[in-house]
C-alpha cells in the first residue's frame, strides 16, 4: 500500500516547516519531500494542512475511560478506597474492551498514535489495539492489592508478553507494569526486574507520584523510590516511569545514568494536586521526558495537544522563566521524546525511514489565522477537535474527521452500556 501526503506543511525534524511531500510506503515513509513520480494507490490532499508526527500518550489506563467523571475533586486515598477500587472489581472483561475502544475513539480523533497502558485484563487493550489500528505499548498493571493479586498479575504479564509482543503486525509491544513501589514490595520488584531482563523487555511504573510516598519509601526502605528502583534492579531494565514528581538531585543523577525515560502528566498532577514535575531540570539533565495523559478519571481526557500546551504552561509559571519550555520542545515531549520514552527508536519524527504514524490538523479556521508560526499556533492556540487526518504505520485510521477502523456510535453505545452496569447498585 503506497499513500501520498501532497502538499501539506510538514514540521520537519529540526522543528522548521515547509510546504512539500511525504511518500508512504507500507508502513514506513519512503520519502519527504517533492515526491511527483511516487505512483500511490491512496492521494491524501495536503493543502492547507500541518503535518505533524503523530501524539504518544506515554501513560494512560484507556479502559478507566468508563470512569470519565464518576468520581472528582477527592482526597486520593478516599478517591480510590471508596469510588475507584470497588467500581473497578465490577468491570468484566468485555468493560475492558469497551472502555478501551472508547478511548481508542478519543485517541484517534485528537491525534493519538501510539499509547503506552497499564490496567488488567490487558489482551483486551491489545485486540482494541489490533481492532483500531492504533500502536500501542502495553503492561499488565501488577497490584499487590488483593492476596496473591501480585502472582496472578506477574503470570499474565508473562502471559501477555508471550501471546502479544510484536503483535498486531508489530504494532504492540509488551512491558512489564509493576504498579508502583508502595504496592509492589522490593523482593517482588527484584523478580519482576529478573522476569523483564530474561526476555529483554522494558518497564513500566509510576514512581514519586506524590510527597507520601516519597517520605513512605524514605521510612520503609531508607531510599527514594528511583534509588529503591536501582537496588532492586529495576533500572537496569529500560525503564518508563510515569509522573517522577518529587525527585532529587541524586535521583535525577540516577536517572540520567540508567537513561531511564520520563512520563509527565501535567494535566492529572494538577487535577490531583500532585505537584509538579521538575521538567526544566530533567531535560536539562538529558533524561527523555515523554508526555502522558494518566486515566481519565483524573485528567479527564485523553487530549495530547491539552498536555503539550499544560507542559509549555506550567513550568513557565512555575520557574517564572517564559523560555522554561518553549512551543517546540512540549511538540518533541508529545512526539520524538514520547517514542524514545515507551522504547519505540524508529518512530516519531517526520524523516525517511521512519514509522509513518502522521496527523494532518487542518488549518482552515480562526484560531490558525494569521500563519506567522505554526508550531506557535498548534501549541498555544489550535485545538485538537482541528485534527483531519490520522495515519498508523502507513494506514489511514480516520479521514476527513471521519474514523476509518471504528464504528463511533456503535463504540459509545457499549460503553454507555458498559458504565450503567459497573455503576448500577
Ligand atoms: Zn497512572
Amino acid at each position: 500500500m503506497k499513500t501520498l501526503i501532497k502538499g501539506a506543511s510538514v514540521l520537519l525534524t529540526d522543528g522548521s516547516v515547509k510546504e512539500t511531500d511525504i511518500a508512504v510506503d507500507g508502513e514506513k515513509i519512503a520519502k519527504v519531500g517533492d515526491a511527483k513520480d511516487f505512483v500511490a494507490d491512496t492521494v491524501v490532499d495536503g493543502k492547507g494542512k500541518f503535518a505533524v508526527p503523530g501524539f504518544v500518550n506515554a501513560h494512560t489506563h484507556a479502559s478507566m475511560t468508563l470512569l470519565r467523571s464518576y468520581a472528582d475533586d477527592m482526597n486520593l486515598m478516599d478517591w480510590l478506597q471508596n469510588k475507584i477500587w470497588p467500581i473497578e472489581a465490577k468491570m468484566k472483561k468485555d468493560d475492558i474492551y469497551w472502555g478501551a475502544m472508547l478511548a481508542a475513539v478519543e485517541m484517534i480523533k485528537t491525534g493519538t498514535t501510539t499509547f503506552a497502558d497499564m490496567y488488567g485484563d490487558m489482551e483486551k487493550v491489545a485486540e482494541v489495539a489490533i481492532d483500531s489500528g492504533l500502536r500501542a505499548v502495553l503492561s499488565q498493571g501488577i497490584i499487590g492489592v488483593a492476596p496473591n493479586g501480585e502472582e496472578a498479575a506477574f503470570e499474565e504479564n508473562k502471559k501477555l508478553f508471550a501471546d502479544y509482543h510484536g503483535a498486531g503486525d508489530g504494532r504492540i509491544t509488551v512491558m512489564f507494569g509493576p504498579h508502583a513501589p508502595y504496592t509492589c514490595p522490593p523482593d517482588f520488584l527484584r523478580r519482576v526486574a529478573e522476569a523483564a531482563k530474561e526476555r529483554k523487555a522494558e518497564v513500566h511504573i509510576h514512581l514519586a507520584e506524590t510527597k507520601g510516598e516519597v517520605e513512605n519509601c524514605l521510612k520503609d526502605y531508607g531510599k527514594t523510590p528511583i534509588a529503591l528502583m536501582e537496588e532492586t534492579g529495576i533500572l537496569d531494565c529500560g525503564v518508563l516511569g510515569a509522573h517522577c514528581v518529587h525527585l532529587t538531585d541524586d535521583d535525577i543523577a540516577l536517572m540520567k545514568k540508567y537513561e531511564m525515560r520520563v512520563a509527565h502528566n501535567p494535566g492529572s498532577n494538577m487535577k490531583l494536586a500532585s505537584g509538579i514535575a521538575p521538567v526544566p531540570k530533567l531535560l536539562k539533565a538529558g533524561v527523555c521526558t515523554a508526555l502522558g495523559t494518566d486515566g481519565t478519571s483524573s485528567n479527564n481526557n485523553l487530549d495530547m495537544l491539552e498536555e503539550i500546551r499544560l507542559a509549555a504552561l506550567l513550568h513557565k509559571v512555575d520557574t517564572l522563566d517564559p523560555l522554561a519550555v518553549p512551543a517546540m520542545e512540549a511538540v518533541r515531549m508529545g512526539t520524538e521524546y514520547g517514542a524514545k520514552a515507551v522504547g519505540l527508536k524508529n518512530l516519531g519524527t517526520i524523516e525517511t525511514g521512519k514509522l509513518a504514524d502522521i496527523v494532518l490538523f487542518d488549518m482552515g479556521g480562526a484560531a490558525w489565522t494569521p500563519k506567522f508560526d505554526l508550531v506557535s499556533l498548534l501549541v498555544y492556540a489550535a485545538s485538537s477537535a482541528d485534527v483531519d487526518t490520522v495515519m498508523v504505520a502507513g494506514k489511514l485510521l480516520m479521514e476527513k474527521k471521519r474514523l476509518l477502523t471504528l464504528d463511533e456510535e456503535r463504540v459509545l453505545f457499549e460503553a454507555n452500556r458498559c458504565a450503567e452496569r459497573i455503576s448500577a447498585k
